[in-house]
């Protein structure tokens, strides 16, 4: 099936809109019947997929109502020529507890490939900047980046481990606020000095591929929180943040979520569903789509993500610090371009072009069946492009990554800013949004439950995230409706 989402170029094709993936949902709807249903979820992303498939397992009637055509949210692959392009949320790892449980659970881990392989080929590291470029093998890149990174984080003398000792509860100790007040531009000022200029031109690319945002609209403290995930080191960084990903792609997980839902026969569906409203009325909650269908539960969840919940209206109004959070929302512009390369020597390369360029972080990810060289690219909005608009500077600056070296046959993508029911890639918060509003996004609205890797506590802006929040919220309702336990005002 081809989803309305994503973009593919050749140059026998052109640009066409929509991409084959295993996540379309045919037929859209199987809703027979009026309900009302026990909980209706928003959102089949991974918390919306979770929660389902919890709530179905502990018996409840869930309808699942999607504004796509697919499952998936920001993690979803398209199978092209038998081969998966990642268009969203892609790598894993056994050190993220709440994908690792499910990757179990489903059987999956011998499913997992590395994306790395520096077996053949060039085996070399690309580092252009405005100044001009070096080749380092790939022990010289991971010293320099170490380096760089160790001075950043070392905010205590122990690389950040005293400020945020725990990191699933980052603000543990109170001074870790005070670095939510800083960008990674304030911290940056801080040791300028130290920096040669091949660690500050690496180190900026790399926070800027973490935050895809601007130095300055980068929260030092969301920086030491992904650091503390990662276990405090740039290895750490390496294996849990672009190591290992699905031989199926991301859709081929996803879908187990959703198959083991609806085989318990207590799933209702409607894709290419829209909300428009959510209206609680203290004894259930309504839901209004966009095409004008009512459907009540007495439960809610929203998987709705930050930067599009003020689309939706919500009857009562949302709280004033969870609205001004949705205001501002995070400040994640990610642009990540696939591109299938002719020259097979590049499996093994790895670059970084910056600040000219409008990609900025690449790695050789693969090997399609044709035998040419998946390279995956990744910008931010430091330097944005919207790739569909002009797809001659996306190659140009795919072929700026390694110039000679980029014979660019195919480009496959997704653009997050322009998605309407995303608008954005992964949660990076700016500075004093997590200090400040962070409980506010957790709490609970009535008979509304908010879940989403956005405001989760520990791999927030990651898969595991998500799936941390589907299973909080299916867990807090199964106990309410069972009567075990008292209505929290704070899940
Ligand atoms: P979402 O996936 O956004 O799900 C929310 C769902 O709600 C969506 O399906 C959406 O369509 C639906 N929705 C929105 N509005 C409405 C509405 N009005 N009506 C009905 N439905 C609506 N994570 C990793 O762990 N590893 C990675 O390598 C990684 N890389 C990433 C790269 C990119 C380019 C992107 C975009 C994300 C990446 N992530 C990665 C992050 C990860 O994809 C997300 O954190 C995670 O998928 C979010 O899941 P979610 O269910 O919380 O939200």
């Amino acid at each position: 099936m081809t989803s309305r989402d994503g973009f593919q170029w050749t140059s026998e094709t052109g640009l066409v809109q929509g991409v084959p993936s295993i996540g379309v949902i045919s037929p859209p709807s199987n809703i027979a019947g009026v309900g009302p249903w026990d909980i209706i979820v928003v959102g089949s992303g991974y918390a919306g997929l979770t929660a389902t498939r919890d709530l179905c397992l502990a018996g409840h009637k869930v309808l699942l109502v999607e504004a796509r055509d697919r499952i998936g949210g920001r993690s979803w692959s398209s199978n092209i020529g038998d081969y998966p392009f990642e268009m969203g949320g892609t790598w894993v790892h056994w050190g993220q507890p709440h994908v690792w449980r499910e990757i179990s659970r489903y059987q999956m881990r011998e499913e997992l490939e590395a994306s790395f392989d520096f077996s053949r080929g060039v085996n070399h590291f690309q580092l252009r900047t405005n100044e001009g470029e070096s080749i380092m093998n790939h022990d010289e890149e991971d010293t320099l980046l170490a380096a760089a990174l160790g001075k950043f984080v070392d905010v205590d003398g122990s690389m950040g481990r005293k400020i945020i000792p725990y990191a699933h509860d980052a603000f543990h100790v109170p001074e870790a606020r005070q670095y939510d007040t800083k960008s990674a531009a304030d911290r940056l000022k801080e040791i300028a000095t130290s920096l040669t200029p091949n660690e500050r031109t690496a180190l900026e690319s790399f926070v800027l591929l973490c935050s895809c945002g601007t130095l300055e609209t980068t929260s030092f403290f969301e920086f030491l929180h992904w650091w503390a995930l990662c276990g405090y080191s740039y290895q750490g960084c390496m294996d849990a943040l672009i190591s290992y990903k699905f031989k199926g792609g991301q859709s081929s997980f996803a879908i187990k979520f959703f198959k083991e839902a609806l085989a318990t026969g207590n799933l209702s569906y409607s894709f290419n569903s829209p909300v428009q409203s959510i209206s609680d009325q203290g004894g259930n909650v309504t839901l209004t789509t966009r095409d004008g269908n009512q459907y009540t539960g007495s439960r809610l969840v929203s998987t709705i993500p930050l930067n599009v919940l003020n689309t939706v209206s919500f009857n009562p109004p949302l709280d004033f610090q969870r609205a001004s959070a949705a205001n501002t929302g995070h400040v994640n512009q990610c642009v990540k371009v696939h591109a299938e390369i002719s020259n097979k020597d590049m499996r093994s390369w790895t670059g970084i072009s910056y600040p000219f360029n409008k990609l900025t972080y690449a790695i050789g990810d693969g090997t399609t069946p044709a035998g040419n060289t998946h390279i995956v690219c990744f910008g931010g909005f430091h330097n944005h492009i919207q790739p569909e608009e002009n797809i001659n500077a996306t190659k140009e600056a795919v072929q700026s990554m390694a110039p000679g070296n980029m014979d660019v046959k195919r480009l496959v993508f997704h653009n997050w800013s322009k998605d309407e029911f995303a608008k954005g890639a992964w949660f990076f918060s700016p500075p004093n949004l997590l200090s400040t509003s962070l409980d506010a996004l957790r709490s609970r609205h009535g008979n509304v439950l908010f879940a989403n890797s956005d405001w989760a506590v520990g791999w927030r802006s990651f898969i595991d995230g998500a799936i941390e929040e589907g299973t909080r919220a299916a867990f807090t309702v199964t106990e309410e409706l069972r009567g075990s336990s008292k209505s929290r005002s704070r899940l």
